[in-house]
């Protein structure tokens, strides 16, 4: 697989003659952002306090391998979406033309904005320049943006969230004034033409452009368009309060074939709308100010682990809720958009599990649904995927090509919304915690590991810490800590929730032991050099699933069988192709377990982190365990059935598997059946 798609990269290089973009994005420009002094913005009274702030776009720079996955993206369809996809293309009627003028514009900017100006790619930027001046020189004299032949709010909240990066990004002078008109058009037309379907459900995210805007303009209106907001849009926390859609949710309960696809039932059970609504509460606490709303997310996360949760760290959503199965899938969209949620919710809340659940998500699931080369990917994903090929099985409600890896397998949302999930969690590493209305106790935050460089200010003084990691294939995190002058501030360290025994030094001298699911808080007056090392526990561990399965993890990362992979092309699609993918090899593995659960014997090999860090050829940690094949757990129309309830008996020879990272495997077992001792 590995050399057919670095052929059809080079090809794609020489069609397009952009051979030498990878040296055109310079690997250290990163003064280019920060010479306009940028101070992280808090919520403005009457407004609660978050915990954490996200630092203003652009003062968390990647480096290392998520640098290098972040280049993989842009030489990958993201660079390049608006020359093979009619939606994003010319004609996009965000680019004023007669063509897609609904979300598909919107979402690609939500996520070529960050990584363009993440990787200071020129011609990257240029392209997403083209759609902001279009939108920011074709607003109506009463105020709306966008495409005049499609009024639904719904893009426009996508716009929104564009429009607040590229701000960050940029300072450009037009986009508060533009923000506002358009705001104060909304809140004038909203009592008479309300929120309907995707936008009466997905609110929560135009609320985040709206505190946004407020904490920079303080206009009383905004708050009172967050209430109208609220009051016209869906209560999630209602939902999760009591919730009832435990059960895999059928296209005969939302009466898909009697039009109940845009109804209030197949929109609440439908999977990205849970995915963005795990923000819902924490973002609406800002004004409410009621703990309950606060901790809304993770009420809403532990339902949806409970009847939906999969070892990826995704609920199943193929594209309804569907159950715990590790057959089912998850669609693209909800990982983005759950990434994003869970980012939001670790600032406002500052609950480190949010965090893990983060990591897990951008290291398993993200990475596993994208082909190595970013060049196609999947609707659904399934952790127990052993065929990838045109079946109706076992989805709710989506069509065949569903986990095919392609251009725009089933439906097109995914192919233009995929491109936030990196960047943003490129983004997402550090945060400001603000303990007091002043700056007087501002500190930071690493609330998610990746190799990455900060440049933000803290009272007045310029603070630079570099982190260097291989995380998350190795143990130990370094960071060095330079203010431009000595400073004492406080350091906040997320500790999972999975790492008891996490020791952290500095400059060589031991802290006290922190506690596993919480910041560990390091306060001191720090001087340029200053060094923390920060050393995860990485022993492997078994969690259980469905069924009393079991899957294997190691740090934030989860392990599978990766079954042989034949790749068939269906067919051509413009600068990519849509591929299906055929098992090569026995897939229905049981493993051996002591009675406490704990794998008999797990041993590890690390090596190398190569140029694609998610790839199955030259893995960086890989995993061996005993197994037998288990004979009755077969696979029908290319799904694996349902696994067999744990303990199974086998009696076939003992063998000893390896298992790699679940992304790097693309057919896989992640939840295996345990073996009776
Ligand atoms: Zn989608």
């Amino acid at each position: 697989m590995t050399d057919r798609f670095s052929t059809t990269r080079r090809r794609f290089l020489q069609q397009s003659g952009l051979a030498g973009i990878a040296c055109a994005l310079p690997a250290n420009n990163l003064f280019a952002l920060t010479d306009r002094p940028v101070i992280t913005v808090k919520n403005r009274a009457p407004l609660y306090a978050s915990a954490f702030y996200p630092l203003p776009l652009g003062q968390i720079r990647p480096a290392g391998w998520l640098r290098r996955q972040l280049e993989i993206q842009a030489l990958g369809l993201t660079g390049h979406l608006d020359e093979t996809w009619p939606d994003v293309g010319p004609n996009s009627g965000w680019l004023g033309g007669k063509g897609e003028s609904w979300e598909r514009g919107p979402y690609y900017l939500d996520g070529l904005i960050p990584l363009a100006w993440l990787l200071d790619g020129a011609t990257l930027k240029a392209k997403a320049q083209r759609y902001i001046e279009w939108i920011l020189t074709h607003q109506a004299t009463n105020g709306m943006i966008g495409p005049s032949s499609n009024d639904d709010w719904w893009p426009r909240i996508v716009a929104l969230k564009a429009l607040t990066q590229y701000q960050e990004l940029t300072g450009d002078p037009r986009v508060v004034p533009l923000m506002d008109r358009y705001f104060r058009c909304q809140f004038t037309e909203l009592p008479r033409r309300p929120l309907r379907d995707w936008g009466k459900f997905r609110w929560q995210d135009e609320l985040l452009s709206v505190i946004w805007l407020y904490n920079r303009t303080g206009a009383p209106y905004l708050l009172d368009l967050g209430r109208l907001l609220h009051q016209q849009g869906y209560d999630w926390v209602a939902q999760y309060a009591n919730f009832q859609y435990t059960q895999k949710i059928t296209a005969e309960f939302i009466k898909l074939n009697e039009g109940g696809g845009l109804k209030d039932l197949a929109l609440a059970t439908h999977g990205v709308n849970n995915g963005q609504a795990v923000k819902t509460g924490p973002m609406w606490s800002l004004v409410s100010g009621l703990d309950s709303d606060r901790k809304a997310a993770a009420q809403m996360i532990a339902d949806l682990d409970k009847y939906h949760g999969l070892p990826n760290g995704m609920f199943s959503c193929d594209e309804h809720l569907s159950g715990r199965d590790p057959s089912q899938g998850s669609e693209l969209c909800t990982v983005v958009e759950y990434m994003f949620s869970l980012e939001r919710v670790l600032a406002i809340t500052g609950d480190a599990a949010f965090g893990d659940r983060l990591e897990r998500l951008a290291f398993n699931a993200l990475p596993g649904t994208l082909t190595d080369d970013m060049w196609a990917h999947q609707y659904n994903q399934e952790p127990n995927q052993v065929e990838c090929s045109l079946h109706h099985k076992p989805w709710v409600s989506d069509g065949p090509e569903s986990n095919l890896f392609g251009l725009e397998p089933n439906f097109g949302c995914c192919t233009a919304n995929y491109h936030q999930g990196w960047p943003k969690f490129a983004g997402s590493l550090f945060f400001l915690s603000g303990e007091s209305e002043s700056d007087s106790r501002d500190g930071l935050v690493a609330a998610a590991y990746a190799p990455c460089e900060v440049r933000t200010t803290l009272r007045g003084t310029a603070v630079h810490i570099v982190e260097e990691t291989e995380y998350p294939f190795r143990a130990k995190v370094q960071l060095t800590v330079n203010p431009a002058a000595p400073l004492e501030f406080s350091l906040q360290l997320r500790i999972p929730g999975w790492a008891a025994g996490t020791t952290i030094a500095v400059n060589g001298r031991r802290e006290p032991d922190p506690t596993a699911g919480s910041f560990a808080r390091v306060e001191r007056l720090w001087k340029s050099g200053d060094r923390v090392e920060i050393t995860f526990p990485m022993q492997p561990r078994v969690s259980r699933w469905f069924n009393d399965s079991v899957a294997v993890e190691r740090g934030p990362l989860v392990f599978s069988y990766p079954v042989g992979e034949s790749w068939v092309k269906l067919r051509d699609r413009g600068m990519t192709a849509d591929w299906q993918v055929y098992p090569t090899t026995a897939w229905n593995y049981g493993l051996q377990m002591k009675s406490d659960g704990a794998s008999d014997s797990i041993s590890v090999t690390e090596s190398a982190v190569s140029d694609v860090p998610f790839a199955r050829k030259n893995p960086p940690v890989q995993l061996r365990v005993k197994a037998r094949k288990v004979p009755e757990w077969r696979a029908e129309d290319g799904v694996a059935n349902a696994l067999p309830q744990s303990p199974v008996e086998s009696h076939e020879a003992v063998e000893e598997i390896t298992l790699i990272p679940y992304a790097a495997a693309k057919l896989r077992i992640t939840a295996f059946p345990v073996l009776k001792a």
